[in-house]
């Protein structure tokens, strides 16, 4: 290996693949580091690439548009008009994302590691990346274990992070105020999921459809986070539950359980009345798995010195769908143009590199604050609750607008009127005004967000003071 490149990304997963081609394509010499092997890019765990696979057309459009890149079978496996969710009674479905696609992601991730390399990137496979080399406060490279397990050192200007949850360079990043080490276990849900075949033994589309993704929301089956049943080619099916751990211990101790994730997906599994008779599809050692997933906001700042995250390193996934594919891949991608742009200006400074967060606050960062209180509050109702609230606080074009971090002002008001029974039910409601005055807050506070690092401590100040405030009022209650 050469010993030093303009830009260096580690993981080629979701995030990595797309900054290693965007830093590629605006002319830097880029080194892209994995610790798997390359038919295995991108894979997350033993357990495989674990993952619901579902994107929406948006960001693969976006992809197109940035990269040139066009994708199609086999990479994006099925395609599904919309995602539903489904209240506890199954009485309400609401829509919650439009068009877009099952990956099938073993493929996705060999096409796009080819993709980096036809660009010039010189891809480093089995490669583990241990942590960043560090001098005078500022990361010039990394080291780690190489194919032959022998240790390596490797420099570059820049470092972009694309390690995926457990990132052996954020947490070991000299103790800085900029980039978080760890993530609250509040934050965070426990997943486990199978691509599968099943008898499909009867026809009901709120357990299973062949053209729409299923997110069936149940605090019983799933505490504090939902199980989902998204639709693959070949009537295969991507099923599975993400939990909260405090959710979780609450509803065993309540319900007098010792239920583990393990036990809760088999139960979910068992529970659907149209699939039965599961056959786990291990096609690229890929048929089972368990990993975990952050649902906050991203980290509010995305940038150190010479250092920029992207995904899952950066807590990206969406607060309350957990779809962290979609910022993945666009944060990849202005990540590896940022750095781009500060090699061909010789200027790496924080100052210049910190375009980066503007830029992914613009493009999608700036609603997950909003987003994360309001996960905060649904994990405070139990299944009665989101029945009612379900069926009386919302109208469905309300509750889309909302889970897209938007506040429908007017609609909102007109709940006033209607007419609520009980008082859990109405504080459940005045729960939800507040939780809808703090997305709008966190909304004006985004607008603001700092145009350089010397404003941000301030203003992180202002964030975590509205998100402890949700969490203090809306503690999680599962049953
Ligand atoms: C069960 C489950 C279901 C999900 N469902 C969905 C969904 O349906 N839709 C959606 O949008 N999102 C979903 N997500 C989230 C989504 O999978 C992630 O947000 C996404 O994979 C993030 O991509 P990434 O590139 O940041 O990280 P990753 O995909 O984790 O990629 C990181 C890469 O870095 C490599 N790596 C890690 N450590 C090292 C090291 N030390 N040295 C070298 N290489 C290393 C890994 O091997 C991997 O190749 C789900 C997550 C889980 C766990």
């Amino acid at each position: 290996m050469e010993q030093s490149y303009d830009v260096i990304v580690a993981g080629a997963g979701m995030a990595g693949a797309l900054a290693a081609i965007s830093a590629a394509k605006g002319g830097t010499k880029v080194l892209l580091l994995d610790r798997n092997d390359q038919q295995e890019a991108g894979k997350k765990t033993n357990w495989g690439w674990v993952c619901g696979d579902a994107v929406a057309k948006a960001h693969i459009d976006f992809i197109e548009k940035e990269t040139g890149i066009r994708l199609g079978e086999p990479e994006l496996d099925h395609k599904v008009d919309g995602v539903y969710v489904l209240s506890p009674d199954m009485k309400n479905k609401f829509m919650f994302e439009g068009a877009g696609y099952t990956l099938d992601r073993p493929k996705y991730a060999r096409r796009m590691v080819q993709e980096a390399i036809k660009l010039g990137v010189d891809y480093k496979p089995r490669h583990e990346v241990e942590g960043p080399v560090v001098e005078n406060g500022e990361l010039v490279g990394v080291f780690g274990k190489d194919d032959k397990t022998q240790h390596y050192e490797v420099r570059a200007k820049i470092i972009i992070d694309c390690l995926g949850m457990a990132s052996t360079l954020r947490r070991r990043l000299p103790p800085n105020e900029f980039i978080e080490k760890d993530v609250s276990t509040e934050d965070i849900e426990s997943t486990g999921r199978y691509i599968a075949r099943f008898d499909h033994v009867s026809e009901d589309l709120n357990y299973y459809d062949p053209n729409n993704a299923i997110i069936h929301l149940n605090q019983q089956l799933a505490p504090g986070g939902y199980g989902w049943v998204f639709p693959k080619s070949d009537g295969k099916i991507n099923i599975g539950i993400g939990v909260e751990k405090k959710s979780l211990d609450k509803r065993n101790a309540k319900m007098g359980k010792t239920d583990t994730l393990h036990k809760l997906i088999d139960e979910y599994v068992a529970w659907n009345p149209v699939l039965k008779n599961m056959k786990v599809d291990e096609t690229d050692r890929n048929g089972k798995g368990y990993w975990s997933v952050a649902v906050r906001r991203q980290f509010d700042s995305l940038v150190y010195k010479n250092y920029l995250g992207a995904g899952d390193t950066m807590t990206m996934p969406n607060p309350i769908s957990a779809g962290g594919i979609g910022p993945a891949m666009v944060a990849g991608i202005l990540a590896g143009q940022t750095a781009a742009e500060a090699v061909a200006a010789n200027d790496t400074s924080m100052d210049f590199l910190w375009k980066y967060n503007i830029r992914f606050n613009d493009a999608y960062g700036n609603k997950t604050a909003g987003l994360e209180v309001f996960r905060i509050y649904l994990q405070s109702l139990n299944n009665d609750l989101i029945n009612y609230g379900m069926s009386h606080f919302l109208s469905k074009k309300e509750a889309e607008a909302m889970s897209y971090g938007l506040v429908p002002e007017i609609g909102i008001a007109s709940t006033f009127q209607k007419v609520l029974s009980g008082i859990a039910n109405m504080n459940a409601f005045k729960n939800l005004l507040y939780a809808h005055g703090a997305m709008k807050r966190l909304i004006e506070v985004y607008k603001k967000y700092p145009a350089g690092p010397n404003e941000f401590k301030n203003w992180k100040g202002i964030v975590a003071k509205e998100i402890s405030e949700a969490k203090a009022k809306f503690p999680a209650n599962p049953v």
